[in-house]
């Protein structure tokens, strides 16, 4: 058994745009994942179709990196600030400094834009 080191050219080479995360396609023993595939190579069969999509979906989907736990982001973060609201906590000084800069940016961004298209405009 020879087991060649997958290069990743991009974080993302295996994504399909018809791909959809939530799909959770089965193989033939009714599980997810690797296992109905690597069955089919343990008893020498050709993997079938299912079994093939099954293990593709999973393979997109370790690769970007959604079957492992994600690090939540730090406080003083826009992102940590979302999490705060979402999940109905107090926010913190740090993360409400990094919510109001975030909204700044947009803000100074979205005005930059407006700008440049009148004077294209004109
Ligand atoms: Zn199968
Ligand atoms: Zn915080």
């Amino acid at each position: 058994m020879s087991r060649t080191p997958r290069t990743k050219a991009h974080p993302n080479a295996r994504w399909k745009l018809d791909h959809d995360p939530e799909a959770l396609p089965l193989g033939c023993n009714g599980l997810y994942g690797k296992s109905g595939y690597n069955k089919h190579k343990y008893h020498g069969t050709e993997p079938c179709e299912a079994c093939k999509e099954s293990k593709r979906h999973y393979e997109r989907e370790r690769d970007r990196g959604q079957n492992y736990p994600r690090k939540l982001k730090p406080c003083g973060t826009p992102a940590a600030a979302k999490r705060h609201r979402y999940n109905k906590e107090p926010l913190d000084i740090a993360c409400r400094l990094a919510e109001q800069r975030e909204r700044n940016e947009i803000r100074d961004r979205k005005r930059r834009a407006k700008l440049a298209a009148s004077t294209d405009n004109q």
